[in-house]
């Protein structure tokens, strides 16, 4: 049996048992990851620092606080989220009980990305625990020092039979895709979600697929640009670019493309000094082969802002490019990293018709103080998530399903989300062995005189 045969058989066996199905369980199961993090927030960020150069305090805006919120509510929600959850009723079942119970859909493969990789790898497991499942768990191997630690902490403080970690890489992972599952979780690229999915349907099982994109980001010339600019900085260069909901490029008139370069390059100097790679806020690529990939991008576009940087540190300075073409190689795919291409739209017509030619985004930005750009923007595209007048806070807000649409994914999570995602929604109906006289029109021979025609 091979290590990931493994564990998969001891998450299923542990499923069996029926003890992760208890609410006490599962709450002291969240309670003790709960710990984990304030515990040893310190091999947390240590391990963060090596893998990205993600401060201390970024570490825990952008991944453990956030994580820590979701923990909460789930524990103080769980008895709610899991009971039964009556539903109306028509004429045939006024009498009998009509109602919703999640169940437990058995066990759930969680493949996480590199990026944020707690946030994207437990954040499913925080869900997969309140629903009642098993699930095994696969940290992205490319960040090496983060796995690892996962691989080591996790064991110590949840039911680790229930709940196994599965380090690798990408044929380890193929191995794990041979092994069936009840739900598979997938975090990371379009064309890898499409290997998921293919893999998934043998067993014929449900997939989420947390994808990414080109998310646009639209500034209306109706807009404080300064404020907007700031914004748009941050959504952009937090992490050196490598967020799933970065604003990937800037659609703009071209009477306003210099002011936004100008307030873009102020807001990088604030944030990030006038040397970002002595700077401790930002951010390094992860490693060589991305590094590479993103300098490739420049090559046909036309620097403004940045463009410096160092392949042995894996260091590319946040970049702004100008006057960039729809066939620019920066413009062919999700660009993962701190560049920043604007683009010239003439209207907002145009730029909903430029959003609508490609595919369905993870994210979209707007920014204008007219609501009836906004609404047209909303009304008029598709993507996953949509945020006006600010950069990537939608993620934070777990009332709110966060979630793809076509190339960017399928499926929802956080919050309450998570938990309906990760349970079977089964619909329940008892009824009682009385008034059979109602019956007795359903019944054959369904003859006029029955039927009263
Ligand atoms: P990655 O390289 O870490 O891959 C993700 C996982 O897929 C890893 O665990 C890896 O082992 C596995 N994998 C890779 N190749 C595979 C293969 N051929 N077969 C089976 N498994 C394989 O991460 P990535 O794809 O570089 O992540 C970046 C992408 O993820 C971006 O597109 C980003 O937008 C997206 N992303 C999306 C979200 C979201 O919430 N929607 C969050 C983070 C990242």
């Amino acid at each position: 049996m091979s290590k990931e045969q493994q564990a998969v058989a001891c998450a299923r066996k542990a499923f069996e048992t029926g003890r992760s199905k208890s609410l006490e369980h599962r709450i002291r199961q969240l309670k003790n990851l709960q710990r984990l993090f304030i515990e040893k927030q310190s091999v947390i960020s240590d391990a963060i620092k090596k893998d990205l150069n993600k401060s201390v305090v970024g570490t825990q805006l952008y991944e453990t606080l956030g994580l820590e919120g979701e923990i909460g509510l789930a524990i103080k929600k769980l008895k709610e989220w899991a009971a039964p959850r009556p539903v109306e009723k028509n004429l045939m079942t006024i009498s009998d009980t009509v109602y919703i119970k999640p169940e437990p859909l058995g066990v759930v493969l969680i493949i996480g990305a590199w990026n944020y990789p707690w946030a994207v790898t437990i954040q499913p497991l925080i869900g997969a625990i309140a629903a009642g499942n098993a699930a095994v768990v696969k940290p992205s191997e490319v960040c090496v020092h983060t796995a690892k630690v996962m691989e080591d902490l996790l064991p110590l403080y949840i039911d680790k039979e229930l709940y196994p970690v599965v380090t690798g890489g990408v044929s380890e992972t193929q191995e794990l895709l041979r092994q069936r599952f009840d739900h598979i979780f997938y975090t990371g690229n379009s064309v890898v979600g499409k290997l998921i999915m293919e893999a998934a349907a043998k067993h014929l099982t449900p997939v989420t697929l947390e994808l990414g994109g080109k998310s646009p980001c639209y500034i209306d010339r109706n807009c404080d640009i300064t404020i907007a600019c700031r914004r748009i900085a941050w959504g952009k260069y937090t992490n050196c670019g490598q967020t799933c909901i970065a604003p990937d490029y800037i659609l703009c008139d071209s009477s306003i493309q210099d002011q936004v370069i100008e307030e873009v390059k102020k807001a990088i100097k604030e944030f990030y000094t006038d040397n970002p790679q002595t700077c401790p806020d930002y951010g390094r690529i992860i490693n060589q082969r991305h590094f590479k990939r993103i300098i490739n991008m420049l090559e046909d576009s036309t620097i403004a802002v940045g463009g410096d940087n160092d392949e042995s540190d894996c260091y590319i300075a946040p970049t702004v490019l100008r006057d960039v073409k729809p066939e620019a190689k920066v413009m062919q795919e999700e660009i993962f990293g701190p560049l920043l291409p604007i683009l010239s739209v003439s209207s907002l017509d145009e730029a909903i018709k430029f959003i609508n030619k490609g595919e369905k985004p993870l994210a979209l930005y707007v920014f204008s103080s007219d609501k009836e750009v906004i609404t047209r923007m909303a009304d008029n595209t598709s993507s996953g998530g949509l945020l006006a007048n600010d950069c990537l806070v939608h993620f934070s807000v777990n009332s709110l399903p966060f979630g793809g649409v076509g190339n960017s994914g399928m499926g929802c999570y956080h919050g309450k989300y998570s938990f309906d995602q990760l349970s079977h929604l089964r619909g329940c109906l008892i009824k009682q062995l009385k008034m059979e006289g109602v019956n007795s029109m359903r019944y054959p021979p369904h003859t006029p005189k029955k039927l009263g025609w």
